[in-house]
């Protein structure tokens, strides 16, 4: 068969290989970056869906308006730390798709995105599908640096769009100073480039204080906030948004009306009724409390179980911390000798456009049960010791 020349960059990604690999119920798996599905709330979303379709249940069923339903885009108002009307919300199947409609809005083909380093591998391959090539910005404790960002942005004229996931990011943990922000900022502004600035994680923090979002720091109207109720409530009913001035969001909203007309009437209600009328913030409380204890426990056991050489991020909050091995050992490859021992997580790889880095790895800590993280940690200890002893 001959496919479309953008076929020829998308793989498949490690994680989904990885992820159909940890169903098996032996597998400690600290792969994916899946919320803890038993703080779900089941049985309130049984009651939800009942008084839906009991008050409105034809309109629940029918074709909405491609905004998205306005009672839930004006909760999102209220959520965010920036002035936004109803008006420059969308919602969206997820932020996975603004992070597709953003590539598609912005990238030809042979164009540059400039990406921290790491970055989230779901956003790489949905941005590679345009046929987009990277450019990725050094990153330490603080966020990406911004030394190397100008640096890159002087030397990088087919840059079309910066990607950014400033808080509890996805695979680090790591959160951006305020400073970094500001900069941050002015560089954008100065280089007239467009900001996706990616939030899952923003609102789990378990500790220290909340940083300022990028956009609250935008005067010029050039950063697109992507939100998402995936890990503050639950993934599978796939609602996100977009949040953007009143050109940009013109034109997400006509790529919405072309990718898939409006995102689901009936899950955008149940969300709006949660997040109205149940207790939507003791339920994020729990979630913090959860995955704190589990965060905690595992860095006690990395503490315990890892070999001296081994370093870690002490992500405050979201569910994911980061590895870092000597140089001289690639994770991937031991990605398999973890697996004969029934632990898996992602080899850090997989974070880079380039996938040259190879001695670092993604652990997450939402999904696991407290034995199991601390069992599967002392398992990967002793993996990781073997391999260094080598
Ligand atoms: N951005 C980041 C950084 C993520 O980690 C994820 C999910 N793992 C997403 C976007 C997509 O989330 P969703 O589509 O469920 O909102």
């Amino acid at each position: 068969m001959k496919y479309a020349d953008r076929m020829g960059k998308i793989k498949a990604s490690e994680i989904r290989e990885l992820l159909k690999l940890t169903t098996k119920p032996e597998i400690i798996s600290f792969a994916g970056g899946l919320p803890a599905p038993e703080l779900f709330p089941v049985e309130q979303m049984k009651s939800i869906t009942t008084k839906i379709m009991n008050e409105q249940g034809e309109s629940a069923l029918q074709y909405s308006p491609t905004e998205g339903y306005v009672p839930l885009r004006e909760a999102i108002c209220k959520q965010v730390d920036f002035e936004s009307s109803v008006d420059n919300v969308l919602i969206t199947s997820g932020s996975q798709q603004g992070l597709d409609f953003s590539a598609k809005i912005f990238i030809n083909p042979g164009d540059v995105i400039i990406c921290e380093s790491p970055s989230y591998l779901g956003a790489l391959n949905a941005f590679k599908a345009y046929e987009a090539n990277f450019k990725e910005v050094a990153t330490d404790e603080e966020g990406m640096i911004m030394e190397d960002l100008e640096r890159i942005l002087k030397e990088t004229p087919m840059a079309r769009m910066i990607y950014v996931i400033p808080d509890f990011q996805n695979p680090t943990g790591r959160t951006w100073s305020i400073e970094r922000r500001k900069r941050f900022i002015e560089l954008a502004n100065e280089y007239d480039l467009p900001v996706i600035e990616d939030n899952p994680y923003g609102a789990l923090r378990f500790e220290g204080v909340r940083p300022p979002s990028l956009k609250s720091f935008d005067t010029e109207g050039r950063v697109i906030f992507l939100g998402t109720f995936s890990k503050t409530f639950c993934p599978g009913l796939r609602i996100g948004w977009v949040q953007a001035s009143d050109e940009l969001i013109n034109k997400y909203i006509l790529v919405k009306q072309g990718a898939d007309l409006q995102t689901n009437s009936l899950a955008q209600r149940e969300i709006h009724e949660f997040i109205t009328n149940y207790d939507f913030e003791g339920h994020i409380e729990n979630i913090k409390k959860v995955y704190k204890r589990r965060r905690d426990l595992m860095l006690e056991a990395i503490e315990k179980y890892f070999p001296e050489g081994v370093t870690h991020t002490y992500p405050e909050g979201g569910l994911f911390l980061w590895v870092s091995l000597p140089e001289y050992i690639n994770t991937k490859e031991l990605s398999y000798k973890a697996l004969e021992k029934n632990v898996a997580y992602v080899p850090g790889g997989s974070f880079y456009p380039d996938g040259d880095k190879k001695n670092s790895f993604r652990l997450n800590y939402s999904n696991m049960t407290d034995e199991k993280i601390v069992e599967g940690i002392k398992r990967l200890g002793a993996v990781i010791k073997e391999a260094m002893k080598a």
